[in-house]
């Protein structure tokens, strides 16, 4: 089979679809948001391939999972084992690292047991083992005559009588000791201070080095050595001599365990902090409210941002002190992964090995240097691999997975995914492409949702869904690589990528009059600078992936602006817009959260039909009781649990769906009933409510923003991130702005949209800025960022060698600047 063919997809809005997609080949799915891309490839191809795979496995195995629902199409051929990379699956366990979820730390564990040379944990000399044979040779090496002691230690430095210890050494028949360094008869009663600190070693043989004495000392070592936990002494009038057999410190008499992978786990009780429990941090459990913060921490259900502290026992760096006395190049295991993975790589490739150690390693660098190799190749080279999960991107997770993939050199396997180029600037664009082409060189079928021109452009068949979104979307429009796709008129894709379309840079930039200045920026990478910002105006923030950005906006300018008094400069609040849902539960939808809801209700409570029956605007609300459908308690359809097979949905049989009881539905304005008006799309809903100002200003604003395709009464959770950021937008801009106006932060807002999406965001953005409010952005994509007034460009690179200011100013200043990435980007659309 060279393709998958899919037959009669009708999943969500997908219109009866019949596609054939190539196999073994890089496939982008564009269109608008809401065609129905995510549909087709997540909830359609995805899901069936993940329903066969759990389909083949015993009934023992799938009583546990459950059986994912089979997706609305009729057929699908040549389907593979699918893996779906997408950014919505975040790590929140705080135990999982960028060094685990590669694997490299299983690696480095490995590579630290076979080739890791131990140090003492108290004064860090080097700490070495020998076998019995290698002690005896050396001390027959001493000079023949020469008189010895072979002593075992016992106690160092201990206070207490140590009454049972010297009883025992008499009872297995020795006779001497020496205690504080005096030689003691065990026949006699020795005294010891209870409150002092004693050494004790015991007097295993008394020898003279000459022939004929090896097998009498070999018994003896062995003696010595049972007696001295791996410690012996050979005391000689000139000096003692310290042997030892275990990796000990002969001088602090300190033995180290076993140097196996485990101890460098800071998930085994070998290796972990024994203060912290391997997780760097501690809690203050005095605190109730802290409590639970740390039980989620050990429990891996949650982590927070609540403070922790530090561990002081370990520094954070998770592991106990005897495994952090283990160093290869002479760096322990946690300075490794502190490292970025730039310059770990550097670290194992310039590392000098003697020849054994090299033979032993070889092997385990492979894989250590070819996992940060993909690494780089995703644009991640800034990363530390002791970097928590929890605290990356979507876009970073969503790499480093795929990294990972790469590393795991499946063959057949069909990968879907969302957006890849995510937190990507151009310059890191190619490096992406190339590792999608290298994993599907390696035999994979790659499925990519993508909007972005380079990527778009470089797949080998794209599948442009369309044309429009919801009802109006839903078809294949068009199929090809992109020159083909540029030909189809019908298409929205096509009519960007052959510049029927365009976003236009606008003619002039705003000057502003005033402007806020943030000094001695200084959190994670920035190296304390300065920023000015522009009020009234659109600002962008750029940068390549880790340059700072983020840092920027959410831990310095945020927080600042909150704790700064705006009024003065006639600003009333400063608000977050990001692409979090704007409701949990199916219960809301855009009409409860514009409040057009209540307006709607309101409507019909003033209707003739409910006033005779006395009905008031909360009788029409599916959320309370009175007038809503008890049977399904207004949700239109019932859950039906089916224990170990998925939960069925099934239409209220009693209301049919409408989420109302007949008595309510009774009630009309124009013609149609609640029920109805929630089954309405924003666009017809616009016509309807046409003379009812205070709804049609809402709506119209929503249609604005390009969402004219959602029904007022759809399940809020069914909306993509995109849909839920510009619900939030459309609500920003119908508000009333009264005297004061506003301060709006946005962190990737093109997320998810296409050309002509893109186009209507920056529509909705440029709105803000005309009526007076200040909108910052931190963006890579570059039709937004040429549209900026002001643009503050981050880097140069990545991690430690990024946080400074490389450009500011227009978008014509940034392009003339020749170091910046940015820039150069910008020279290319701009001159
Ligand atoms: P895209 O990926 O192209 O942005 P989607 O496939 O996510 O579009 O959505 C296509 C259409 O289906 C949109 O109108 C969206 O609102 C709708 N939709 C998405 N998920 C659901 C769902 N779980 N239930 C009902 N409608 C949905
Ligand atoms: P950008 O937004 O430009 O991609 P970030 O501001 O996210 O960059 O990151 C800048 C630098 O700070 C990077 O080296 C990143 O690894 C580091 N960093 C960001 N967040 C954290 C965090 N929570 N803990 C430790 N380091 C972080
Ligand atoms: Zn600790």
């Amino acid at each position: 089979m060279d393709s998958i063919k899919i037959r009669g997809a009708r999943v969500h809005n997908l219109k009866n679809i019949s596609v054939e997609i190539p196999r073994d080949k890089f496939v982008v799915i564009t269109g608008v948001s809401g065609s129905g891309k995510s549909s087709l490839a997540f909830d359609t191809i995805y899901a069936e391939g993940q329903r066969r795979y759990m389909e083949s496995l015993s009934s023992y195995a799938r009583q546990f999972l459950g059986l994912p629902d089979k997706p609305d199409v009729e057929l699908i051929e040549g389907l593979s084992p699918a893996i779906a990379i997408n950014q919505k699956t975040t790590n929140n366990n705080p135990r999982s690292t960028v060094g685990t979820v590669t694997e490299i730390y299983d690696y480095l564990r490995l590579l630290f047991a076979r080739i890791g040379k131990p140090h003492c944990p108290k004064c860090g000399k080097p700490v070495k083992s020998q076998s019995v044979d290698q002690i005896l040779a050396q001390i027959l090496k001493l000079d023949d005559g020469t008189k010895f002691l072979l002593l075992a230690p016992i106690v160092n430095q201990k206070k207490g009588t140590h009454k049972d210890v010297l009883e025992k050494l008499s009872a297995a028949g020795f006779v001497r000791v020496k205690v504080d360094g005096k030689i003691c008869d065990l026949g006699e009663k020795i005294s010891l201070a209870k409150t002092k600190k004693h050494s004790i070693e015991l007097v295993v043989d008394r020898l003279i080095v000459r022939d004929g004495i090896r097998s009498r000392l070999a018994d003896s070592l062995e003696t010595a050595l049972k007696f001295g936990e791996g410690i012996a002494f050979v005391e000689t009038d000139a000096a003692i001599l310290t042997f030892s057999e275990k990796n000990a410190c002969v001088d602090c008499g300190i033995s180290l365990p076993d140097i196996t992978p485990q101890l460098f786990s800071f998930n085994s009780p070998k290796g972990a902090c024994p203060k912290c429990n391997g997780l760097g941090k501690i809690f203050d459990v005095r605190d109730w409210s802290t409590m639970f913060e740390w039980m989620a921490a050990v429990h891996d259900f949650k982590t927070t941002d609540l403070p922790e502290d530090v561990c002081p026992a370990c520094h954070g760096h998770r592991l106990n002190p005897e495994a952090l006395s283990v160093r290869v190049g002479n760096l322990n295991i946690a300075q490794v992964v502190d490292m970025s993975v730039d310059a770990c790589k550097k670290f194992f490739s310039t590392l000098e090995l003697d020849d054994t150690d090299k033979k032993i390693a070889a092997q385990v660098l492979k894989e250590i240097n070819s996992r940060l190799q993909f690494l780089c190749d995703v644009g991640l080279d800034y990363l530390t691999l002791s970097r928590k999960s929890a605290t990356l991107s979507g876009g970073e997770s969503q790499r480093i997975r795929l990294a990972t993939q790469i590393g795991s050199a499946l063959t057949g396997v069909l990968y879907v995914l969302d957006e890849p180029s995510i937190g990507l600037h151009q310059h890191d664009n190619q490096k992406l492409l190339a590792t999608l082409k290298n994993l599907r060189d390696l035999g994979n079928t790659l499925i990519v949702v993508e909007h972005d021109e380079e990527t778009i452009r470089a797949a080998d068949h794209i599948v442009d869904i369309g044309r429009g979104a919801g009802k109006s979307g839903g078809e294949v429009i068009a199929q090809g690589i992109a020159d083909e796709i540029s030909r189809v008129e019908k298409s929205l894709t096509g009519d960007y990528l052959s510049g029927r379309k365009k976003i236009l840079v606008p003619l002039t930039r705003r000057q502003s009059e005033q402007t806020l200045t943030f000094t001695d920026a200084n959190k994670n990478n920035l190296k304390n600078i300065s920023v000015t910002l522009p009020l009234n105006a659109l600002t962008l923030i750029t940068g390549v992936s880790g340059s700072g950005k983020s840092t920027l906006v959410e831990e310095i300018i945020y927080p600042r602006l909150r704790e700064t008094d705006l009024t003065t400069f006639g600003i009333s609040k400063v608000t977050m817009i990001d692409q979090d849902p704007i409701g949990r539960t199916p219960r809301s939808n855009i009409a409860t959260y514009t409040g057009v809801a209540d307006h709607i209700r309101k409507l019909f409570a003033a209707t003739n039909g409910a006033k005779i029956r006395g009905y008031k605007a909360g009788r029409f609300s599916f959320n309370v009781k009175g007038g809503r459908c008890e049977s399904c308690g207004g949700n239109g359809v019932l859950k039906i649990p089916m224990n170990f097979l998925p939960d069925v949905y099934v239409t209220c049989d009693v209301c049919k769906g409408a989420r109302f009881n007949a008595e309510t539905l009774e009630v009309k304005y124009k013609d149609k009933n609640i029920s109805d008006v929630l089954n309405m799309p924003v666009d017809e809903a616009l016509e309807f409510f046409a003379n009812v100002p205070t709804i049609k200003r809402m709506l119209q604003v929503l249609h604005d923003v390009g969402l004219g395709y959602i029904e007022l009464g759809q399940s809020a959770n069914t909306f993509s991130g995109g849909e839920a950021q510009r619900v939030k937008l459309a609500y920003e801009l119908a508000r009333p702005l009264g005297r004061a106006a506003n301060i709006y932060i946005m962190d990737e807002p093109t997320t998810g949209l296409h050309f002509d999406d893109v186009k209507k965001l920056i529509d909705v953005i440029q709105r803000l800025v005309n009526r007076g409010d200040t909108v910052i952005i931190i963006e890579h994509n570059l039709d937004v960022i040429k549209c900026a007034d002001y643009i503050i460009d981050l880097g140069p690179d990545g991690g430690s060698r990024g946080g400074e200011i490389v450009a500011c100013g227009t978008p014509e200043d940034v392009a003339n600047v020749a170091k910046s990435y940015t820039g150069q980007a910008l020279k290319k659309i701009l001159f």
